[in-house]
């Protein structure tokens, strides 16, 4: 079964959510909060030419993150559940 994920700027009120989703699954959380971390690498890297399903989503997540530089991010999915960041997704190099 497929949960569709979206990025959610916190900073609004109510938290706005991405007009695409960013991953359809709940194993796409770890690469979401990935995205959400490196925000303004993925929106230097934003691009229309996708070549893989990843790069799809990221593509999403970058039009998002580009839109709100400095917001307080979240993921919210399709039921309005919001996903906290799961441990997984710790980068090696925080502390
Ligand atoms: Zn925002």
């Amino acid at each position: 079964m497929s949960t569709y994920m979206y990025l959610t700027c916190m900073d609004h009120d109510p938290p706005l959510l991405a007009d695409d989703e960013s991953g359809q699954h709940h194993y796409d959380l770890p690469r979401i909060w990935r995205e959400i971390e490196n925000r303004e690498e993925v929106a230097n890297r934003m691009h229309d030419n996708w070549t893989n399903i990843e790069e799809y989503f990221e593509s999403r997540s970058a039009k998002f993150l580009a839109a709100h530089p400095r917001c307080d991010i979240g993921v919210t999915d399709e039921y309005g559940v919001r996903h906290p960041k799961p441990s997984t997704a710790t980068t090696p190099n925080s502390p």
